[in-house]
């Protein structure tokens, strides 16, 4: 699991980093409110675990924010506001589970582990854009009801694009989240795969849905076709 931390005591956050850690995670602690929004809602995580007392931005704050913006991330909130009233509010705000301080690292551990098979239970194998349609347990790939033959590279650079519509991605994070590596020409490889996608899932079709976004990089989503453009005589 790749797990965000928003936590700004820093002796908790390295515990919590370490315990996650060592179970098989990847953290990324972050210790300020502002950042930590900035992260929640630019970058996929797995799960978020959320301290509500944090420098700059309120987690509560953050909560919503990644709410409003349609992220489902699963968020475990972690905080010394243990009173019944903090908690409601934050399960009301879209949290999906709530720790009080003091903690046990088990305990937290359990959560995280419980969280992450109900995200699991509830994930449908059939991702969608457009006509476009991907069976994650077959991986079998069909457009407009045609089957698409795609090597295991290209698959998993439309699966993950597939699970975070409307993200643009640089290169560098496709690299690391497709293939868990950093390539030595790692800018040209993502370029050399998009296009043998484009090729494949949008060159024989009117709806283009793998879109290259200026001075970041790339991400899906359904857009209509533009209307050509008038021309002077
Ligand atoms: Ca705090």
């Amino acid at each position: 699991m790749n797990i965000l931390l928003i936590e700004d005591e820093k002796k908790i956050a390295q515990f919590v980093t370490k315990a996650l850690t060592e179970v098989g995670h990847e953290v990324v602690s972050i210790l300020r409110g502002d950042e930590g929004l900035t992260a929640a809602t630019t970058k996929p995580y797995d799960i978020i675990i959320l301290d509500l007392a944090l420098p700059g931005v309120d987690g509560i704050e953050i909560l919503r924010a990644v709410r409003e913006r349609s992220i489902s991330t699963p968020v475990l909130i972690l905080t010394a506001r243990g009173s019944k009233d903090d908690r409601i509010q934050g399960l009301d705000e879209g949290a999906d589970d709530y720790l009080p301080k003091p903690f046990a690292m088990e305990e937290l551990i359990a959560r995280v582990h419980a969280l992450t098979r109900r995200v699991g239970a509830q994930k449908s194998p059939i991702l969608r854009m457009a006509d476009l349609v991907l069976n994650e347990t077959t991986r079998d790939v069909f457009r407009s009801g045609t089957k698409l033959y795609l090597s295991i590279r290209e698959y998993g650079l439309l699966n993950f694009l597939m699970h975070n519509p409307g993200r643009a991605f640089t290169r560098t994070e496709l690299c690391e989240h497709v293939w868990k590596s950093a390539l030595d020409d790692e800018t040209n490889a993502v370029d050399v795969y998009i296009q043998r996608l484009r090729r494949k899932v949008d060159e024989d079709f009117p709806v283009k849905l793998i879109q290259t976004i200026r001075n970041i990089g790339y991400m899906m989503q359904e857009t209509s076709v533009e209307a050509p453009v008038a021309t002077a005589a």
